[in-house]
């Protein structure tokens, strides 16, 4: 697998400060946006109940129809290009679902959906580093908190305001400083941890980021502050954001983690062997004690998964049919049960005490081999080829992504 650098998009993430009527118009698309793909999804849900597919060029002709009636007109005043986006998100959203790799898509809420709203080229002006966006007189006041590469251009433009109030935008571009890194021989098989974040085959356990646990504590008595305050009053309000507020640096933090960790993982390692925790499976065989969340798990995942395809590396999803944990990585005898209490074990063919989660991730090691060696043997996906993955979303927003 060869990735020629000029393939390569990267997000770059900026915190940015809107004029009074720019968050009006922001918020308006935001509103559009929802509406627009809600009505499309509950059109293809429609369809779906009667075993019909709608594709996105019926979404798209029913959006032209939508704008033409008295009680849609309003979705005329906003930019038409994120309405179309969404559209196309909801297309890939159903694609994914169709590959099994998703659960069905669901409806956006108000409040509890992340407002975005994606621009390509025909919705903005990026001109002298700055970037107007349709409809919009101004330039967007921009913190550039860490430069473009020399002579970007945006392909796409993406707008989003997270629950803490904070706005942001983020610019896809072509990053010619990423380059394929030489080929070394080294693969390592990566287990989600019970107590530990994650597992390595190396033996190698990766804690949860060292503030977790205080933010955690922070964010239970901020959450019993507004579980106290009155409805509707100002500070509910402002519980609310201060809610908000601290689970946006937990996310922040746990970005920053998994950032720095899969960069070191894709360095080191030619493949990387993870589990295919699809929707299918997750149901079924994860515990409630895991460390890593879905949503965590999720977003290193992808991270893993962009970065090997920026470096010329591999990751082997494998399909956790196999019972990992019980299954013996030295001799391959399978335990008979193996409850969640149980932390290490002595196998009773060859007498080799494993530590459970590290056993595990050898196990996964060893069918990510098989998976190499000969093409096939347990089922899997390989990263290359999965998409097209050139576009990732927006990670590692104020901090920046550190790079390899
Ligand atoms: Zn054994």
């Amino acid at each position: 697998m060869s990735v020629t650098a000029a393939q390569v998009k990267r997000a770059f993430k900026y915190r940015f400060y809107p004029t009074d009527e720019q968050a009006a118009e922001l918020s308006r698309t935001f509103g559009c946006v929802r509406k627009v793909y809600n009505m499309a999804l509950a059109a293809r849900t429609e369809a779906w109940a009667r075993q019909e597919r709608v594709n996105y060029n019926q979404t798209s002709a029913m959006l032209t129809a939508w704008k033409k009636t008295e009680e849609l007109a309003f979705l005329n005043e906003v930019s038409s290009v994120p309405l179309q986006q969404t559209l196309r998100h909801l297309q890939a959203a159903f694609t994914h679902f169709f590959a099994k790799r998703a659960k069905y898509p669901r409806f956006k809420s108000r409040k509890k959906s992340r407002k975005s709203a994606e621009y390509t080229t025909s919705g903005f002006r990026f001109r002298d580093g700055k970037l107007t966006l349709a409809k919009m007189m101004q330039p967007l006041d921009i913190v550039w908190s860490r430069p473009l590469p020399q002579g970007a251009k945006p392909s796409s433009v993406t707008v989003s305001q997270d629950a803490a109030g904070r706005w942001f935008v983020s610019l896809l571009c072509e990053d010619p400083g990423v380059k394929p890194l030489p080929v070394i021989d080294r693969m390592v098989g990566v287990d989600v941890g019970l107590d530990h974040l994650l597992t390595l085959s190396t033996g190698e356990k990766i804690a949860n980021p060292r503030r977790e646990r205080k933010d955690r504590a922070r964010l239970a008595l901020a959450q019993r502050r507004l579980a106290k305050t009155a409805k509707r009053s100002n500070n509910r309000a402002k519980a609310r954001r201060a809610v908000a507020k601290i689970h946006a640096r937990i996310a922040d933090r746990r970005r920053d983690g998994l950032h720095r960790l899969t960069t070191r993982l894709v360095r080191e390692n030619q493949t990387i062997v993870i589990e295919d925790l699809t929707v299918r499976n997750m149901v079924k065989n994860r515990s409630l004690s895991c460390a890593i969340s879905d949503a965590a798990w999720a977003e290193f995942r992808s991270m893993l998964e962009y970065k090997a395809q920026w470096y010329g590396r591999e990751v082997i999803a494998v399909d956790r049919f196999f019972p990992s944990s019980k299954l013996c990585s030295h001799c391959g005898t399978l335990a008979e049960s193996m409850p969640l209490h149980v932390r290490t074990w002595t196998c009773e063919s060859c007498g080799t005490t494993h530590d459970r989660d590290v056993n595990a991730a050898k196990n996964l090691l060893a069918a990510g081999r098989a998976v190499t060696a000969c093409g096939a043997g347990v089922p899997q996906r390989r990263t290359p080829g999965r998409q097209s993955a050139t576009k990732q979303e927006t990670h590692g927003a104020s901090r920046g992504i550190s790079r390899l």
